[in-house]
């Protein structure tokens, strides 16, 4: 597999460089199926690229093209280089031969021909609960955990290897899930402190690594960086930190899609406030003529904000539940009392701690937040500012006993 990851990687790597030195006014870079002749080319001189497998190689061209004509949608840009140990994968299309319906369950025919169109599908057998195997080429079944409960039927497979895991992933698009139909809507505000707090009072929080295995993290990045330049030690101790870094995104995505999944199953419409991720944790280094403040602090939060999966969550929420997910604008949804709409930003007294300057309605101030946002755009109503004389309004002055009001020099007017 490795060997597939190779070629798959040089023959992307080909691709790219045709395409990187073309140049407008020139003869246009070769399309997919100028370049499949080419490899064919290619195979018949290069005795280590024949011994692969043509599909693998040829899927590689393919995913290729596929790139190149999503790059300006995609958001990942132009394709670029692929690099060994970083980016090992390779794709295998299926080898079953099976006939392909329309989407009202009629049998797919050609047009031209009148008959049944067959297309390909992956070899999979489930063993058990939790394991299949799926046919590789070159290399037979291999076995594999699954993630979900049923088999995936999909056309092709894509096989990576990344810090030590090797994956395979198929490419099948799931059902969205159904509404539940009680017509609950709920509001999100995301946090450093608490993940995610709901606006039902739930606070949700995305597992980070312990204390101990942060501790591991900087034992191993020490030795790293005590052991002499391009020793095999200090390869192995960059690997372990690379582990413990991959184990914190395995347990964030993992944390992100069950969240998800809750959220769709049990809400019918799910308000997220918008933020703006990539301006939050912009950097605060400045420029070497004028150097930023707190350069170490700023660069600490962000990595607390990127640790918390905010962008991910919301995503894979939109992507099962399409059409109710809703983003409501942010300005004011901390400071604003959840009970009677009044914005002050004296009544949040700490982090935590919300009590309303107006009504006196106590509460945790993320909950009030994520209140707020499950109240949609404009929020809760302002009150009307009570008619005191230009004093702090404040809960008693609206009660109906009157307090006897003062003049300028402290003398009762009645
Ligand atoms: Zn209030």
């Amino acid at each position: 597999m490795l060997l597939h990851c190779a070629h798959a990687r040089y023959v992307w790597n080909l691709a790219v460089e045709q395409h990187a030195h073309w140049q407008p006014g020139r003869k246009s870079a070769p399309g997919f199926a100028e370049q499949c002749r080419q490899l064919t080319e290619a195979r018949r001189e290069n005795e280590w690229l024949r011994e692969g497998n043509a599909d693998v190689q040829q899927q590689a061209l393919k995913d290729f093209a596929k790139a190149k004509n999503a790059r300006f949608n995609s958001g990942f840009g132009e394709p670029t280089w692929r690099k060994k140990f970083r980016h090992e994968g390779f794709r295998v299309i299926g080898t079953d031969r099976v006939a392909e319906f329309n989407d009202d369950g009629t049998p797919k025919v050609n047009p031209t021909t009148g008959k049944q169109v067959m297309g390909r599908s992956v070899v999979v057998h489930k063993l058990n609960r939790r394991w299949a195997q799926v046919k590789v080429p070159g290399c037979g079944w291999v076995r594999f955990r699954l993630t979900r409960p049923e088999l995936p039927g999909s056309k092709t497979f894509r096989v990576t290897f990344r810090n030590g895991q090797w994956h395979a992933a198929f490419a099948v698009i799931p059902e969205p899930v159904d509404a539940p139909g009680t017509g609950e809507v709920i509001g999100i505000d995301r946090g450093v402190t608490i993940t995610a707090a709901l606006s039902d009072g739930r606070k949700l929080n995305c597992p980070q690594l312990t204390a101990r295995e942060r501790a591991q993290i900087r034992k191993h990045q020490r030795c790293a960086a005590r052991a002499p330049k391009g020793s095999a030690r200090k390869t192995a101790e960059y690997a372990m930190v690379a582990r413990f870094k991959a184990r914190e995104a395995n347990r964030r995505k993992d944390w992100c899609e069950k969240t998800s999944t809750m959220l769709a199953r049990t809400c019918d419409l799910v308000r997220f406030e918008k933020l703006n991720i990539k301006n939050m944790t912009r950097s605060a280094k400045g420029t070497v003529q004028e150097p930023g403040r707190q350069v170490r602090q700023k660069a600490g939060l962000n990595r607390a904000i990127l640790a918390q999966g905010w962008g991910l969550l919301r995503q894979r929420t939109e992507d099962k539940a399409p059409g109710r997910v809703e983003d409501v604008p942010a300005a004011y949804t901390s400071l604003r009392c959840s009970a009677c709409g009044w914005i002050d930003k004296n009544s949040r007294k700490s982090q935590a701690e919300f009590v309303c300057s107006f009504c006196g309605f106590t509460c945790n101030a993320d909950s009030n937040a994520a209140v707020n946002v499950a109240a949609g755009q404009g929020g809760i109503p302002r009150p009307r500012r009570s008619a005191g004389v230009g004093g702090v309004t404040t809960a008693t002055s609206r009660s109906s006993t009157r307090e006897p009001q003062l003049n300028w020099v402290g003398i009762p007017l009645f």
